[in-house]
């Protein structure tokens, strides 16, 4: 059985190739085994099952990058909607964990963001100087 499931050097080759990678050894043990590749884009090394990538895993850390990008976007979604809740981003670990500083009063929360935006104001600006926070932001509107 193990000798129908092993791929010649060649083969191993063209579907690395097809993924983006370079396989770095000569020899296949077996297809269970994890074997070093590197990676034609980004050029990190990684070890991974000639199974996983005939299957077309390519790339551990581009495919990373992908998601880090993705990670990006989420976070000037949640700078955006804390900004409105008078909040800064001080750390984000995607919507559920982040840290933030009210811009009011200076604390820093760690929570989710689910609960920074379900609450209007922190606790620390109390709704008395949130309101006073507003009543000026409105007369400088008014003003100009
Ligand atoms: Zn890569
Ligand atoms: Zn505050």
């Amino acid at each position: 059985m193990a000798a129908s499931c092993r791929l010649s050097m060649s083969e191993i080759q063209r579907r690395s190739k097809k993924v983006g990678l370079i396989p770095l050894f000569t020899q296949q043990t077996n297809s269970a085994t994890p074997m070093p590749f590197r990676c034609a884009k980004c050029g990190k090394h990684q070890l991974k099952r000639i199974g996983n990538v005939s299957y077309g895993k390519g790339c551990l850390y581009c495919g990373n990058l992908k998601s880090s990008e993705a990670k990006k976007l989420d976070i000037a979604a949640i700078k955006e909607k804390l900004g409105s809740k008078n909040y800064q981003l001080i750390s984000s670990n995607g919507a559920s964990r982040i840290e933030a500083k009210c811009r009011g009063c200076g604390r820093v929360k760690k929570t989710s963001l689910y609960n920074i935006l379900k609450t209007s104001y922190c606790q620390g600006c109390g709704p008395h100087k949130s309101a006073n926070t507003i009543n000026s932001l409105n007369r400088r509107t008014k003003k100009s």
